[in-house]
């Protein structure tokens, strides 16, 4: 049986995208290759250290339990374990509709086309900006998201660009603008979209408004 390494298993709300506010089962995978600067999962990072091996069938049974066809793979990266590949497509062959969030560096060609991805473009504020990797971009399909998390000027305009140069906004569903939790003040970043008419959502992490910010399992 395939196994993978789990941080934690959830029911909550989504906060993020264009399904923010609904149910949601969140499936956080452990471990992940990159360390932006701002992330709110560090707890989730170390692939050595931490999480705990499950095999798929159990994990299907925890998600199933929660009764919520909505489900989330999340990390950590996620796209970093190889059984994800199939377990995705269970998930989906089970009637679920899932999605998955990635940091976008690893390829997304794998996913199966019923999963929406959700697929970050790391700006300079982020310290992991060289780890984009290009090549995802042919990869995007109607139904998926692209985020950005920005944390100040530099990053909007770095984002404004690339928005413009890959024409992104004919590529996938979504582009998210995901401003870094009380760093960035949200006005100035609304203004900012709103003056350039960014074909963009801005979204605030609904969850971190809902409970502590620094609540896990939420
Ligand atoms: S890719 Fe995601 S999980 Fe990995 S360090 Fe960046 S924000 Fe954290």
């Amino acid at each position: 049986m395939a196994e993978l390494k789990i941080s934690e298993i959830f029911h909550s709300i989504q906060g993020e995208g264009s399904r923010a506010g609904l149910p949601c089962v969140f499936v956080r995978l452990h471990g992940c290759g990159l360390r932006c600067s701002w992330c709110d999962t560090p707890y989730a990072l170390d692939h050595r250290e931490g999480g705990d091996m499950m095999d798929t069938g159990a994990v299907l049974s925890r998600v199933a339990s929660f009764r919520c066809d909505f489900v989330e793979l999340t990390g950590g990266e996620p796209l970093e374990q190889e059984a994800v590949f199939p377990f995705m497509t269970e998930l989906c062959d089970q009637g679920f509709t899932v999605a998955v969030e990635t940091g976008g560096h690893v390829d997304i060609s794998r996913v199966d086309a019923r999963v929406t991805v959700i697929m970050d473009v790391k700006c300079p504020g982020s310290g992991m900006m060289k780890k984009n990797r290009p090549e995802n971009l042919e990869y995007l399909k109607p139904t998926d998201e692209v985020k950005f998390v920005v944390r100040d000027r530099e990053d909007y305009e770095w984002m404004r660009a690339f928005i413009e140069r890959e024409r992104l906004a004919d590529r996938c569903g979504e582009i998210l603008v995901s401003p870094v939790f009380d760093d960035i003040a949200y006005r100035d970043l609304a203004a900012w979209m709103l003056e350039d008419r960014l074909p963009a959502r801005l979204q605030l992490q609904l969850h971190k408004f809902i409970w502590d910010p620094d609540a896990r399992g939420v």
